[in-house]
């Protein structure tokens, strides 16, 4: 890590580049997205990237550039470091399932007037063979779950296990980065890792435990897409949680190179 705080500019921040002299980026984190686009432009001379974590993960994988770590305090606190770090740009490559932090993304460049980014993954999309049912939320994920099977490969993360604790005659197959906390369902095995994940190591993780149901958010991500094709492959059904709602009237990128343009855009025409 080159800092907390975002305090120490790079060396870097005296050059110039046709992106832009002397700014200062912004990228809200925790995804894979988040952390290859930091590496890109911590490449470019001219920029001085900070990556800010929430600090949910006890190992989590650094970026390139700086990293601050913990919350802000709401969009208040997140518009006073907007100003006080002097930040030219803000991209919120945050996971779709983080629905508080874009909002307050969204309101905290309002105020202090900086130009800001979502950078939106696609969702993954039904194809022949799969056997999805949509759902809302965690809570109707679990609500749905009795009648589709017994056995279930749940790969929603840690948080929010609390939906499926009284779901006391299934068994679950947790899969999550850290280790989770109670309340949890009573019935269930934890397996930690992280991706990315093989279709061959998926498979066999859903035949060995015997999983009959799959529940997975739609995050869209290439690194956890082969539980999908695995589950089609075995027959099962998926309960895919659909995505929060994010906030209107803020441009968006699908990927890292879509955010470099917008940037490009930003600096060429500022
Ligand atoms: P959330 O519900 O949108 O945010 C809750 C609070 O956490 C925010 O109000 C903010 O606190 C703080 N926060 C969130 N992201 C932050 C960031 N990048 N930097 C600094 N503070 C942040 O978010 P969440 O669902 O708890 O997710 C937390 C982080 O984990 C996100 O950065 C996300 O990219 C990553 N992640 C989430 C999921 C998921 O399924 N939700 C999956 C993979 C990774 P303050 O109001 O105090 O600023």
């Amino acid at each position: 890590m080159r800092g907390t705080g975002g305090a120490e500019p790079s060396a870097k921040r005296t050059e110039r580049h046709d992106v832009g002299a002397e700014r200062h980026i912004l990228i809200l984190g925790g995804t894979t997205e988040a952390r290859r686009l930091a590496g890109e432009l911590d490449a470019l001379p001219g920029l001085r990237v900070t990556t800010s974590l929430a600090g949910r993960v006890a190992q989590p994988r650094l970026p390139a550039g700086e990293v601050r770590i913990g919350g802000f305090g709401g969009p208040e606190g997140l518009a006073r470091w907007l100003r006080e770090q002097q930040v030219d740009a803000l991209i919120d490559a945050t996971h779709p399932f983080a629905g508080t932090i874009s909002f307050n993304a969204a309101e905290a460049a309002a105020e202090v007037h900086v130009p800001l980014l979502a950078v939106r993954r696609p969702g993954w999309v039904a194809g022949p063979g799969d056997d999805w049912h949509d759902v809302g939320s965690l809570d109707e994920a679990a609500e749905a779950l009795p009648a589709l099977g017994e056995r279930v490969f749940l790969t929603t993360g840690r948080m929010g296990l609390a939906a499926f604790a009284h779901l006391g005659r299934l068994w679950f197959l947790v899969r999550s980065v850290d280790a989770p906390e109670p309340p949890a369902p009573p019935r269930m095995e934890v397996v930690l890792d992280r991706g990315p994940f093989t279709v061959e190591a998926e498979r066999e993780l859903i035949r060995r435990h015997r999983i009959d149901v799959l529940v997975t958010k739609d995050s869209g991500a290439a690194a956890t897409a082969a539980k999908l094709t695995a589950a089609r492959e075995a027959g099962i059904p998926v309960v895919v949680v659909r995505r929060p709602p994010t906030p209107e009237g803020v441009p968006t990128a699908a990927d890292p190179a879509e955010a470099r343009e917008w940037l490009d855009r930003q600096f060429r025409n500022a």
